[in-house]
């Protein structure tokens, strides 16, 4: 779909995938106004096809087209090109469990020029591809590295965006916990450097205490992170199951001292792509710790599995959150 302005949003087409052309003046090339989301369409235990909270991610993008300056594409436009792909390559949505249909949107300026300023044309496009299941031989555990050098995003700056920049920005970061002999890259605060913001495609949540009284925490959204929809969506499933919750901020050392002390009992990333990966391991230039025992923990699986029934229409959906598609 099309967006010019003075005209607005025009010619939308469904079309087989093909590389695109670009001018190398193309704007987007250059001042990087260009942003994205990622939802999955599960197969439901009746055969149809359900969307995970599309309107969320609708929403989202909408927020992150506001913050780079470009136009907001309605909510039940971006649903329905999700309708129209999802029946198009209906046969794509695997059939059983977590497997899924990936669905990308983005935009991105498509005007031709060197000036920096908001384009004024863009293209906003679908494209999608079959997801297996994230941990084929089970689930397991990651191991993080805590990066004090780099920071994902400042106060005022586009953290809270679901921008590609964000993702470039972040690369040297990831690199750096692959040095370290970590799987993943976790992001502390602009300012302080002490303060837990997010994995590097996924938010935290911190599990205090164990059973019925184990309370869920999760950093508060504190315009630095992406506010992720797989945890505002815990937030409710937690509650849902009997567990109390709480947005709060933790630093580095509450963390460790937690870990150290049992306090801290579980601690696992949550996002569109893994649902929940446990967190095994966490470490920083002064040191490193296990968390609980390394091994998935029961309340990170718990969840995963009761998130997962909601998506895969296994378990009821209490809240809504499953859109049919096909
Ligand atoms: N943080 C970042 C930086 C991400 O890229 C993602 C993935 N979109 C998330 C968190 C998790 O968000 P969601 O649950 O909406 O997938």
């Amino acid at each position: 779909i099309k967006w010019t302005e003075g005209r607005g949003w025009h010619d939308a087409r469904l079309q087989p995938y093909a590389p695109l052309q670009l001018d190398p003046a193309n704007m987007t090339l250059h001042y990087a106004q260009s942003i994205f989301e990622g939802l999955k369409a599960y197969r439901q235990a009746d055969g149809s096809v359900a969307a995970f909270r599309p309107d969320a991610n609708a929403r989202r993008f909408q927020r992150s087209a506001r913050r780079l300056a470009m136009p907001e594409l309605p909510v039940e436009t971006f649903i329905e090109a999700c309708e129209l792909l999802v029946r198009q390559d209906k046969e794509w949505v695997p059939g059983t469990g977590e497997e899924s249909l990936y669905l990308r949107p983005f935009m991105f300026a498509t005007e031709v020029g060197l000036g920096v300023r908001p384009a004024n044309e863009y293209l906003f496009m679908l494209i999608a591809s079959p997801a297996g299941s994230y941990f084929p031989g089970g689930v397991r555990p990651v191991s993080v590295w805590l990066s004090q050098e780099y920071v994902r995003a400042a106060p005022g700056g586009t953290g809270e965006a679901k921008c590609a920049g964000n993702y470039a920005a972040s690369l040297v970061a990831q690199a750096e916990a692959a040095e370290q002999g970590c799987d993943q890259v976790v992001w502390l605060d602009a300012i302080e450097r002490r303060f837990i913001e997010e994995m590097g495609g996924m938010n935290l949540y911190f599990v205090h205490g164990s059973g019925k009284d184990a309370r869920i925490v999760t950093p508060s959204l504190t315009g630095t992170l992406l506010p992720g929809i797989t945890r505002d969506s815990l937030l409710t499933l937690a509650g849902d199951l009997g567990y109390a919750t709480e947005e709060t901020r933790l630093t580095v050392d509450d963390w460790r001292d937690g870990n150290a002390d049992g306090t801290i009992t579980e601690v696992f990333a949550c996002g569109t792509a893994a649902v929940i990966t446990p967190v095994g391991e966490a470490k920083c230039a002064t040191g490193a710790w296990k968390v609980g025992d390394g091994q998935p923990g029961e309340i990170s699986m718990r969840l995963r599995e009761a998130l997962l029934a909601v998506q895969t229409g296994r378990a009821e959906d209490r809240h809504g959150w499953m859109r049919p598609l096909a």
